[in-house]
């Protein structure tokens, strides 16, 4: 196995970047497969993470999608709910507390999140990596097919391996936009002509290439340079974080030779860790932005441990107060702040979700009229009514006024509306009031709505008019 000694310099591996040489070039990581059972761990819950990315765009629940996010019209269906634009706050607030919850786990937990869930990581680690060490070989085997000419053998590899790429990408590209623009959308554009669907064969062109070169070619760059939360990393963290750390106490001085010895610490300078890591590392350097949490590193210095008789978990999940005073996790001032957050948020997003209601409604009295004599005993107000449908199914409502023997009377003669399916509905009506029940010039009137035999909601007016 080789490495590069330029990552391992311990000087000056905080002014450089681990995917670019000296030089200024790029350089290319070609990570060993680890061993061990995080790597068996990571590998099983992948597949569980693979199944449900590629099967969730074909559930739904009462006909709605478990999950979409058409961005493009505004459409959000989550667990089967309907949201639209006029849910805007629901989502503010979603996003409030997805911030609050990721600075806590990140302060407690690191970067678990990009290690084990991280679309990115999964896809990268334990698919392309895997087609690429089954076509190309280890990474020394992958280095001299770099450096050998361009034979036979060299474009068959090089072309299965980028022709295997594309068509995961392209099908990773289909359900990334059946996501956004749902499964029935997709199969319209794969079914009829391309001339029918230009716009959405476009946008399924573009996603597939971005995939195909993230995962070909730019590959770690995006978690070390293009992804904010990694970005975010030296903020967020601190030191009762747990992260994937080498316990420095135990392992220096490090050096060669059989262990125990005395005055040696237990790292035996192998670089198996350094060998296996993604983004090209040297952990033993300390917690460092680039480092994903992938485990990788963990597993293979665990092997190297049995294999020389010592204790695993030189490197291991650990604070850096675990570390270096050996004391056990700590919940801080800072993280007791964030929970305090969080449930808060939580408590109010919750409350939002169970208020919601499938059909928004607002009520206004017609501009520009006041009130109408109706006989001898009454007087009416002019009132519209707009009506916002958010799910699949046409919604018939029945107006009823409350607390009063007043009647309404909609324009058009009809007693109940009916709203379509992700549509508006709107309508214009009277309210009579006995002049018997008017006692200001302002009275207060209640409307409740009822969908079949239930009541929706009830809005509040104010019935202008006065009597001698
Ligand atoms: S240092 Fe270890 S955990 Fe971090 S990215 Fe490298 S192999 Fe993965
Ligand atoms: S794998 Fe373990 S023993 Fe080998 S260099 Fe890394 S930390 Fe030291």
């Amino acid at each position: 196995m080789s490495y590069d000694k330029e990552i391992l310099n311990e000087e000056f591996f905080r002014d450089r970047v681990p995917t670019v040489t000296l030089e200024g070039k790029r350089r290319w990581m070609y990570a060993w497969q680890p061993k061990g059972k995080f790597y068996n761990m990571r590998s099983v819950l992948s597949v569980f993470y693979l199944v449900v990315f590629f099967g969730l765009p074909f559930v739904t629940i009462n006909g709605n999608p478990m999950l979409q996010l058409n961005v493009v019209e505004g459409k959000f269906s989550i667990l089967g709910m309907l949201f639209w634009p006029q849910d805007f706050f629901i989502f503010g607030l979603a996003m409030v507390t997805m911030v609050v919850f990721v600075y806590l786990f990140t302060m407690i937990y690191g970067r678990l999140f990009c290690g084990w869930i991280c679309p990115q990581t999964i896809f990268m680690e334990m698919v392309f990596r895997r087609i690429e060490w089954w076509i190309e070989g280890n990474p020394n085997k992958q280095r001299a097919l770099k450096a050998a000419p361009w034979n036979m053998n060299k474009i068959a590899k090089k072309v299965l391996k980028h022709a295997s790429f594309f068509a995961i990408a392209f099908l990773i590209a289909n359900t990334f936009l059946s996501y956004i623009i749902g499964k029935d959308a997709l199969l319209k554009i794969i079914r009829e002509p391309v001339s029918m669907h230009f716009g959405g064969f476009v946008a399924l062109m573009v996603f597939t290439f971005v995939f195909y070169a993230v995962y070909a070619f730019v590959r770690e760059i995006v978690c070390t340079i293009v992804c904010p939360y990694g970005r975010l990393q030296g903020v967020l963290l601190d030191r009762n974080s747990i992260v994937v750390a080498y316990d420095y106490n135990r392992g220096e001085p490090r050096g060669k030779g059989k262990r125990p010895h005395e005055g040696m610490g237990d790292c035996v300078d192998c670089h198996q860790c350094v060998v296996v890591c993604p983004t090209g590392i040297d952990i033993r350097n300390g917690t460092q932005l680039e480092c994903i949490n992938c485990t990788a590193c963990i597993d293979a210095c665990n092997h190297v441990m049995d294999r020389v008789g010592l204790p695993q978990g030189l490197i291991r999940y650990a604070s850096e107060n675990e570390i270096a005073k050996k004391e056990k996790f700590k919940f801080s001032g800072r993280m007791k702040g964030y929970t305090v957050v969080l449930v808060l948020v939580l408590v109010g997003l919750a409350t939002l979700l169970l208020t919601r209601n499938d059909v928004d409604a607002t009520l206004m009295r017609a501009r520009g009229q006041l009130f109408q004599e109706v006989g001898t005993d009454s007087l009416s107000n002019l009132y519209n009514l707009t009506l916002v449908n958010k799910t699949h199914g046409e919604v018939p409502v029945t107006l009823k006024l409350e607390g009063t023997t007043g009647r309404i009377r909609l324009i058009g003669n009809e007693h109940s509306l009916v709203t379509p399916a992700e549509g508006q509905g709107a309508a214009t009506f009277f309210v009579i009031l006995p002049k018997s029940e008017i006692k200001s010039r302002e009275t207060k009137i209640k409307l409740a709505i009822y969908k079949g035999g239930k009541k929706m909601r009830t809005l509040k007016t104010i019935f202008l008019g006065y009597t001698e």
